[in-house]
Order: C-alpha cells, then sequence, then structure tokens
C-alpha cells in the first residue's frame, strides 16, 4: 500500500521564541513524507525552482519516499517565513512567495494513481482539485490547507473540502473559514459539506476528531522546549495517514489511533528547528512515545 502526496517542498525562514533559522528545508509534503515514511510507501508530487540543491531530499528518498513526482523548474522555490507567538498559540504568516507554486500543475508519474491514500497537503486548492481528478478510485483521500488560502481561494478550498474523505487544519484557521469561536460548531459545518471526518489541530492543546457520532480528543504531549512548530501538522498527518495505511484499518478504534500516531510524531518534529529531528527519527521511537500517550491519557474504570 502507500499514500500519494501533493504539497509544497519550500524553503522556511521561522522565528520562534527559542531562535530563528533561515532558508531551511520546509514545505507541507516534505514534513508529510517525512513523518508517513516511517510507516509506509509514499509517493510525492510537487514542484521546486532550479535554485533547489536536490540533496536536500536525498534524507527522503534514502528513505524510501519516491520522488519521481518532484518536479523542477525554472524559477525560484516556494518560500515561506513566519513567526510564533507561544502565549497566544498562534503562528503569523510574515511572507508567502509562490514563485514556481504560481504556475504549476502536477502531473501523476506512472504508478503513482494506483495510490489507496492520497493527501492533498496545504497547497493552492485548485492544484488540490487537479490531483483528484487523476485518482478517481482511491479509498481515502484527506486534506490540509492554510490561512493563506483561506483568504485568498475561499471559494475553491470549499469545493476541494466537499470532494474529499477528511478534512484536517487547525482552529484558528477553523474559526476563520467558518466564521465562529467554537470549534465543534466549525467541525460539524464543514462535516455538512460532505466529509465524513474532520481533524482540528490546537497546537498545544492537542487535536479533537469529529465525526457524525460525535467527538474525541487527544491530548498534546507537555514538552519543556518547543524549537519550532512548523510543520506539526504536516507531520500529524504523515503518522495519522502513514498508520492507516500500514493497517488498512478505518475502524473507530484505529482512527482514534491513528490520531495518537499523529500526535507522537509531531511531538517530535517541534523538538527541533526544520526537519531535523524527523531525520533520524525510527518506528521504535514513535512507538515509545506512543505508550507514553496512552500513560498520560489513561482513564480508570469508575
Ligand atoms: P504546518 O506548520 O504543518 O502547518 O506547515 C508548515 C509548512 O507549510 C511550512 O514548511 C511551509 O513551507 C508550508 N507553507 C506555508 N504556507 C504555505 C502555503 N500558503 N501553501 C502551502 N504550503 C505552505
Amino acid at each position: 500500500m502507500s499514500i500519494l502526496v501533493v504539497g509544497t517542498v519550500a524553503f522556511d525562514s521561522v522565528e520562534t521564541p527559542l531562535g530563528r533559522a533561515d532558508d531551511i528545508l520546509g514545505g507541507s509534503a516534505t514534513y508529510f513524507s517525512a513523518a508517513a515514511s516511517l510507516y509506509t510507501d509514499v509517493k510525492l508530487v510537487a514542484v521546486v525552482g532550479s535554485d533547489f540543491p536536490m540533496e536536500r531530499v536525498a534524507f527522503l528518498a534514502e528513505r524510501g519516499v519516491d520522488i519521481r513526482g518532484l518536479q523542477v523548474v525554472d524559477g525560484r522555490t516556494f518560500r515561506w517565513s513566519g513567526r510564533y507567538d507561544y502565549k497566544s498559540n498562534t503562528t503569523e504568516t510574515l511572507d508567502t512567495q509562490l514563485n514556481v507554486l504560481a504556475d504549476f500543475h502536477p502531473t501523476l508519474p506512472e504508478g503513482y494513481a494506483a495510490s489507496d491514500f492520497v493527501f492533498l497537503a496545504n497547497i493552492d486548492p485548485d492544484l488540490q482539485q487537479e490531483v483528484l481528478e487523476q485518482v478517481p478510485d482511491a479509498r481515502l483521500t484527506m486534506m490540509d490547507t492554510m490561512d493563506f488560502w483561506i483568504n485568498t481561494q475561499r471559494e475553491s478550498l470549499v469545493k476541494t473540502m466537499s470532494r474529499v474523505d477528511v478534512v484536517t487544519l487547525n482552529e484558528a484557521e477553523a474559526r476563520a473559514l467558518v466564521e465562529t469561536e467554537s470549534i465543534l460548531t466549525a467541525a460539524k459545518w464543514i462535516l455538512e459539506l460532505g466529509p465524513k471526518l474532520v481533524v482540528i489541530k490546537r497546537g498545544e492543546y492537542g487535536c479533537v476528531k469529529v465525526d457524525g457520532n460525535g467527538y474525541f480528543t487527544c491530548p498534546a504531549r507537555l514538552q519543556e522546549e518547543v524549537k519550532d512548530p512548523t510543520g506539526a501538522g504536516d507531520s500529524f498527518a504523515g503518522g495519522f495517514l502513514g498508520y492507516l495505511d500500514k493497517t488498512g484499518d478505518l475502524s473507530e478504534a484505529s482512527l482514534r489511533q491513528a490520531v495518537v500516531h499523529g500526535s507522537a510524531v509531531a511531538s517530535f518534529t517541534v523538538e527541533e528547528f526544520g526537519v531535523e529531528r524527523l531525520r533520524n527519527l525510527t518506528p521504535k521511537d514513535v512507538a515509545a512515545r506512543y505508550r507514553e500517550f496512552q500513560e498520560f491519557s489513561h482513564l480508570a474504570e469508575w
């Protein structure tokens, strides 16, 4: 089994209360692939410019990620810069330069369309739909997004949401999209569009999975140091979908386990700037952290 992901491969510049890093490897597809490849085969679709040193993604190829779908075109690579405020649990985008992303049209190399699971990572919702159209037989489709697309492409974004099985986004984005204070109201509004499941990420407060039957919440692991939260959402998605693809089980119990896997992988991502912590992470490390989650959220019979 395998997961097809379309998203960004980027140069990021980030500022957090614990430091800053400039022009480091980032992008939604990068973080997702680094996380999901701990579980299963990943096929990546993205674009970079001629300024991108391909050796930066060599570690993904070494982990078995299929990077034939990474197009290299003349021009500059997508760039994002942001600043994090831990007191308000918010991310401020300082700059977004689409560059080669502006004219990108995803084409799937041979074998990609046969993937069971498809992750439409944070990218232009028009491109998310272009990929969806090329995978009519996918067993499960999931999408993520960001304030940039909510603000610039709302209509197209809502259309993509109405065509996937699972929507994930963070709480500030959910509130902005639906114009409500309640994340439960926001999740229900998104479910009305058609998805079976919504996962709202809440940064240091964990996440909540909502479907037609109710909700399940998972706390985040408490960390003494969060060096850089960038990519926590994408690596959450990587752990979540990676686990589901590996087991092939979409029962409620398995979905809850997948939420914990996503949260466990994301808890590693934030320990270092960029993708550094994910480079040498092993399934064994994730398994140990999964057990920590079981322990700190365990509730005895009453
Ligand atoms: P996350 O922190 O998991 O929500 O995602 C962070 C990654 O998303 C960064 O590495 C950025 O390069 C990438 N990113 C930021 N803005 C956008 C955007 N508008 N579209 C696609 N990817 C983006």
